[in-house]
């Protein structure tokens, strides 16, 4: 193991000290947590498929010209960032009604919503990540009034993306969280997509089944969560067409041979 700094661990990622200045290595665990960590558990390769899929979208999304913090994957579990300054707020980003709008509001699980909405919560941990207003942030200076305007562009566009890209690949983006960070260039500032977007903070039904293919899996107990990750994987091309399909032809092998 190598020697070089931790800088911050949380409950799905550690930050490592980067190569260079301005740099850091974005470790991905196997750990899940839910409900502010009051439930813990492992989802077995979670981390190396939740690296996968965040470089991929990552990187598609800089081909739209959104910028992010990703730099580039270096290994199985680990990727190059930028360091920036996080921004302490969640972007919860809503086309389908579940979780806690639906629990809040009285609307079923599935319903399309009227539009699109876009939620703010407080990275806290300690009291467990509150809604906030625009008023909040402005009030308690977390972010400015240019760098919210600039916040909200990047998920709606965030979101359309995704929306195409998981729908091409029989998917429903039902909801899903991300967060920004500030970089510093001379006195300026702007702010930049960070974090990971994976099926550990995105809701992805299956398009015809409904079928759960994120952390829910895990949050309500309904197992499969290695094999809906990994499913989301492979739809999106990132698992080598063999692979999965070893497994599947061993037993129908087995079964052909009455094994
Ligand atoms: O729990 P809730 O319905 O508010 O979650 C909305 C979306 O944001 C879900 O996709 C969930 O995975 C994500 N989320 C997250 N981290 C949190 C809270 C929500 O990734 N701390």
């Amino acid at each position: 193991m190598s020697r070089r700094r931790m800088i911050y661990e949380g409950k799905a990622k550690i930050l490592y000290e980067g190569p260079e200045p301005g740099t850091l290595i974005q470790y991905f665990k196997d750990d899940a947590t839910a409900f502010n960590a009051q439930k813990k558990g492992t989802i077995s390769g979670k981390g190396v498929l939740n690296n996968r899929i965040s470089e991929h979208i990552y990187t598609l999304l800089g081909t739209i010209g959104i910028p992010t913090h990703f730099i580039r994957r270096l290994n199985m579990r680990e990727q190059l960032i930028r360091q920036v300054e996080i921004v302490p707020i969640e972007v919860v980003v809503r086309n389908v009604a579940a979780g806690t709008l639906s629990q809040r509001l009285g609307i079923e699980e599935g319903t399309q919503l009227p539009r699109t909405i876009i939620e703010y919560y407080y990275k806290d941990d300690a009291l467990g990540d509150p809604m906030i207003a625009d008023e909040h942030i402005a009030a308690f200076g977390w972010a400015t009034q240019e760098e919210m305007n600039d916040i909200a562009d990047m998920a709606i566009r965030v979101n359309d993306f995704l929306c195409g890209l998981f729908a091409a690949i029989g998917i429903r983006l039902v909801d899903f969280k991300l967060e920004f960070g500030r970089i510093w260039e001379n006195e300026y500032s702007r702010v930049i997509l960070a974090d990971e977007i994976s099926p550990d903070g995105c809701r992805l039904w299956d398009i015809t089944t409904n079928e759960k293919l994120d952390k829910d899996r895990f949050r309500r107990d309904l197992g499969g969560e290695a094999e809906a990750y990994q499913e989301v994987a492979r739809r999106l091309g990132l698992l080598p067409e063999g692979e999965s399909n070893a497994v599947l032809d061993l037993e129908e092998h087995r079964a052909k041979r009455g094994k």
